[in-house]
């Protein structure tokens, strides 16, 4: 069969890109490996999707090339989405730090992307194995579903995070096989693990989560450091896995915004346990695992200085050290990948295979923790579908 465009991967980059080019007029087919579309929209976000975010720029990405997003993000801003929302009666709110959620649920957003694809005469082939990709003038692609040619062949199959959902490394083999170059590749918005030593002792805290700021070198990240089984999880941990270089600790404060020194230190004469006075401000549990740590067992009356020092530089500096970051079946995304100096930016075209595209969190772009991953999945496949 032929077609003017071949999309592999119907999930948010993909079908952006299929509705772009059906709406100028393109003839696409859209193929995918799993029964159903955008399997990572629906359980993005807890089920509500964090589709997008108001504060947007290159800042909020890592990449080897941070300028590469520019361009894109420049064409669809998160203005166009919530408009492209709001033409569907879907309804968002925004919460911390601008991020975008559906008010109901994640499928609305899957059901809207179906709508326009039928609406721009896309067509989808589900369950469909690709063994084989040609270059001839055009791409010819062998299938258990019969072959197909086109013009220009998009992949965007994503990252390798979430294999239960469909993702794989067709999208990184389909880069190398066009002698394009792949970046190292590892998961990132993840859960880190602890030794199994450590696990031991902090395992007793799973579900304990404090509010904390979490830095590695200059990059740091304020808010919820949640205990789990075996390591460590919540917002903050998620965002600085992406940064961390797996060598050395990360450094936790666990009171941030606070000076616990001087609190002690204004309450020196009380004969108030530290424990008692500690957990005003962090939970009881993790207060009673670390006094026990510390053998921190007095009146705070009966600590010298040189103690309350100590005890401050342990909260405002705990040097959490994870074993590694949990792998890629709990990570949300992954880090790196198709790397930009063969993509053009404008266009998201392989410089070394004219009429291939690549799109999404296939590319070596990698967003925040807060709708930035699905929005570049937007941005990206928005500005392939000028062009394919
Ligand atoms: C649990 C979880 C929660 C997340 N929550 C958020 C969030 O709230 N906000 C946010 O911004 N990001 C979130 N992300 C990340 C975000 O979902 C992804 O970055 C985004 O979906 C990437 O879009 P994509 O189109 O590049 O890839 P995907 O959406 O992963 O789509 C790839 C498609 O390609 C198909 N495919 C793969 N291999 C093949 C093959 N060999 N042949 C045919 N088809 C193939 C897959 O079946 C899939 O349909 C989350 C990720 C996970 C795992």
């Amino acid at each position: 069969m032929q077609t003017e465009v071949i999309i592999i991967g119907a999930g948010a980059s993909g079908l952006m890109c299929a509705i772009e080019a059906g709406k100028r007029g393109r003839s696409v087919l859209v193929l995918d490996h799993c029964e159903k579309p955008a399997r990572k929209i629906l359980v993005s976000g807890g089920g509500r999707c964090n589709f997008s975010n108001r504060v947007m720029g290159p800042e909020h990405y890592i990449s080897q090339n941070p300028d590469f997003v520019t361009s894109a993000l420049s064409r669809f801003t998160p203005p166009d989405f919530l408009a492209l929302l709001e033409s569907h009666g879907i309804g968002y709110q925004e919460r911390e730090e601008g991020r975008l959620f559906c008010n109901e649920s994640a499928s609305e957003i899957a059901r809207m992307l179906r709508s326009e694809c039928e609406r721009a005469g896309v067509r989808l082939q589900f369950n469909c194995r690709v063994s084989e990709m040609i270059k001839t003038d055009g791409f010819r692609i062998e299938t258990d579903k019969g072959i197909f040619t086109s013009e220009s062949l998009v992949i965007a199959t994503g990252g390798l995070s979430y294999p239960q959902l469909g993702a794989g490394n067709f999208g990184y083999l389909a880069a190398k096989q066009f002698e394009m170059r792949v970046t190292k590749l590892r998961p990132a918005l993840t859960p880190l693990r602890f030794s199994p030593e450590d696990a031991r002792v902090f395992g007793r805290l799973a579900g304990v989560s404090i509010a904390s700021r979490v830095s590695q070198g200059d990059t740091c990240f304020q808010g919820n450091l949640l205990f789990t089984h075996n390591g460590v999880s919540g917002p903050a941990i998620l965002q600085i896995s992406a940064y961390w270089d797996q060598l050395s600790s990360l450094r936790v404060d666990l009171l941030p915004g606070l000076d616990i020194y001087s609190v002690l230190i204004e309450k020196r004469r009380s004969k108030t346990l530290l424990s008692t006075l500690l957990a005003q401000y962090l939970p009881k549990r993790f207060v009673k695992l670390w006094c026990d740590l510390h053998g921190a067992a007095k009146p705070i009356n009966q600590y010298p200085t040189n103690e309350i020092e100590s005890i401050a530089r342990s909260l405002h500096g705990w040097a959490l050290c994870a074993e590694g970051p949990e792998g890629f079946n709990k990570a949300e995304v992954t880090l790196g990948g198709v790397d930009t100096v063969d993509l053009s930016s404008r266009t998201m075209e392989s410089k070394k295979a004219p009429g291939l595209y690549f799109v999404g969190e296939v590319v070596d772009v990698t967003g925040r923790l807060g709708g930035y991953n699905l929005h570049w999945a937007w941005a990206s496949g928005h500005a392939a579908g000028q062009f394919v």
